[in-house]
Parts: C-alpha cells; sequence; structure tokens
C-alpha cells in the first residue's frame, strides 16, 4: 500500500484516519506525525506537534486538506508530554474547545513543569548529575543558573493542562470509535499507546490498528532515561517498565502501527524483538563495563552512542548519562550489578 502524499503532506491510512507531518524545527526527527480520527462528533487528534508558527500553519493546513477546520477540532489524545507530542495543544483547544486528555502520570509531569520555579530544576540537575559523578566544570553551569534564578530557555515550559484522564485498559469517549488505551511507560511514565480496535480498512491481517506515539517506531530507539521528578526520590525503574510495555504491544499483535515519528508499519512482534535484543545488547556491554567500578558518568563515557564522546555537546551528554543511569538500575534490578557501599558519587560494580 503506497501512501498518498500530497501538498500540504497528508497521508490518508484509510478507515477515517490521516497522518499530518508537523514539522519539529531544527531537529534531526523532522516531524512528527499527527493522526487525525474522525468521530460521530467531530476530529480527534491524537498529538498535536511542537509549538511553533511554522508547525501550527502545516497542522491547521494539513486539517483543511482533510476537510477540518481547527474551530472544528473535537478533542486530543496525547501519548505523552514531550513538546513535540503535546506542543500545539493548548493552541488547538484556543482555537476549537477541544478537550485534552492525557496519562495521570505525565498529567503530574505536566504540573510540576508549570509551577516548579527555574532554579529548582537547575539545582535538581546540578545534584543528580553530581551523584552521578559528572566533573564539576559539567555541573558548574547549572549551579551557576539556579543561584542567579535564570529562567529556563528549554521549549515546553508552558505546557497545556490536560483536562481529562486516559485510564489505562479503557475505551476512550469516542462517538462511533473503539479506541483503547494501553498504558505503555518507558519512554515517560505516563506514555500511552492508543489501541482502534476496528477492522484494518486494507484488510491486514491482526488486530486493529495501533497509534505507537514514541513507544515503537519502525527505524528509532526511543530515549529511555531516568523519569524527572525533583518531587519523589523513588527509585524507579523505566527501562523495566519500558520492556514489559514492549511486551504488552507485541502481545496486542496489531495489523498495522501508526507510529508519530518516520512511517506506518506492520509486524509489531517483529519489531518488539529487535528492540528487547538491542536493549539485552547495551546491558551485556555495561555489565562488561562494570567489571570494574564506574559511576554512571563514567559508563556514559565507555558506551556506543552516534559519535565519540568528546564530540557530544552539553545538553546530550545529560540525555546520555540519563540512559546509562536507566540501564545500570536495570541491571541492579536483575541482580547483575550493584551499588559500591559508601560511593560518593554513586558508583556500580557487576555481581
Ligand atoms: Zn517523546
Ligand atoms: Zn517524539
Amino acid at each position: 500500500m503506497t501512501p498518498q502524499v500530497t501538498d500540504p503532506p497528508v497521508i490518508e491510512h484509510g478507515g477515517g484516519v490521516w497522518s499530518i507531518k508537523v514539522p519539529i524545527p531544527d531537529n534531526p526527527l523532522g516531524f512528527t506525525l499527527v493522526h487525525l480520527l474522525d468521530t460521530d462528533r467531530g476530529a480527534v487528534l491524537v498529538d498535536t506537534g511542537w509549538d511553533d508558527p511554522a508547525s501550527w500553519h502545516t497542522l491547521a493546513d494539513g486539517l483543511a486538506a482533510c476537510g477540518v477546520a481547527v474551530a472544528d477540532v473535537h478533542g486530543v489524545v496525547i501519548t505523552h508530554h514531550h513538546p513535540d507530542h503535546h506542543g500545539l495543544s493548548a493552541k488547538v483547544r484556543e482555537a476549537s474547545g477541544a478537550w485534552i486528555a492525557m496519562h495521570e502520570a505525565d498529567a503530574s509531569v505536566v504540573r510540576r513543569t508549570r509551577s516548579n520555579p527555574p532554579e529548582r530544576w537547575y539545582a535538581y540537575m546540578a545534584a543528580k548529575l553530581t551523584a552521578a559523578g559528572a566533573p564539576e566544570e559539567h555541573v558548574a553551569p547549572l549551579v551557576r543558573a539556579a543561584e542567579e534564578g535564570r529562567p529556563r530557555r528549554l521549549p515546553g515550559l508552558d505546557p497545556a493542562l490536560p483536562d481529562r484522564d486516559i485510564v489505562p485498559g479503557e475505551l476512550l469517549d469516542l462517538a462511533g470509535r473503539r479506541l483503547r488505551a494501553i498504558w505503555t511507560p518507558g519512554h515517560t511514565p505516563g506514555h500511552v499507546c492508543l489501541h482502534l480496535e476496528e477492522d484494518h480498512p486494507a484488510g491486514l491481517r491482526g488486530n486493529g490498528r495501533l497509534f505507537s506515539g514514541d513507544h515503537l517506531l519502525p527505524g528509532i530507539t526511543p530515549h529511555i532515561g531516568l523519569y524527572e521528578d525533583p518531587d519523589d526520590a523513588t527509585v524507579t525503574d523505566p527501562l523495566g517498565d519500558y520492556l514489559d510495555s514492549l511486551e504488552r504491544v507485541a502481545r496486542l499483535d496489531p495489523a498495522e502501527i501508526l507510529p508519530a515519528h518516520q512511517h506506518a508499519f506492520t509486524d509489531a512482534p517483529a519489531r518488539v524483538g529487535s528492540l528487547v535484543a538491542h536493549h539485552e545488547e547495551r546491558l551485556t556491554g555495561l555489565g562488561a563495563l562494570l567489571a570494574e567500578p564506574r559511576t554512571a558518568w563514567q559508563l556514559a563515557e565507555h558506551m556506543e552512542w552516534n559519535r565519540p564522546w568528546a564530540e557530544i555537546p552539553y545538553g546530550s551528554r545529560n540525555i546520555a548519562v540519563s540512559e546509562a543511569e536507566a540501564h545500570v538500575r536495570r541491571l541492579v534490578k536483575l541482580g547483575r550489578a550493584e551499588v559500591v557501599p559508601g560511593g560518593d558519587p554513586v558508583t556500580y560494580v557487576a555481581v
């Protein structure tokens, strides 16, 4: 089935489902696939895209190409709180009065992002990186920013508060459609996939279609790092959550997957299999590195990335360390590594 691409970039997937390529400025991902689902009460969007004037225009033009005015959008279902998915939700709601639905765990991230003063975030990040073994010169800019009370310049700092809960396992209240929420934590604590429990319009074998957000993508491994929460010291296991969530969507065996980046694809169990194998390979590699005691920072320095560590920019190093920590926590949970008692910064060693 060759997707039909028109200008504006809209793909019709059949059975009252379209996707619109909404650009993400200056980002190698290129675009977010915002999905449009026709219901008996009007158009419902799955995700909205990055908050940028060009992205907003592309979304509006794309909707128009599907015969929908932004003002007519009835509801917005958000897979997770990241700004390339939830960025334009406030604008859509403002233009249409649409409701916005999100899983409670990500809604709580949104509330924290809106309410925590920037210095609290800087201090939290500085403390976390110090505990992970980051060198002083890496942490210093965060400490300075916290002391100076500098505003955060990252995008998506004023995300829309959702007004509906997405309840795992339940059907969303959509007139004339069967869309079930599948909780898939890992990439974020409240990530959800949405399972459209209807026959595939082209008769593909399998169970309905799955809007997979960032959980399951055809050619990219989503970032799995630590859940950032200055208000909660619980030791979470995001990689363990992610691997469990992968099994959950493989078991659904959808006929087609409609992800939020790249392109639609089939054979979820095969894709899940290769992602599970990828993370197992990473865990094995980390286990070998932990033959001698190392901090999360030192692990990140030695792990394989898409370029040498020396060339990885500041912000990406923070993401890399978070990813190393998520993997080492998994090893600890599996009994394959342990924390060296009294280590400061926190040091791990293979068991
Ligand atoms: Zn994401
Ligand atoms: Zn994304």
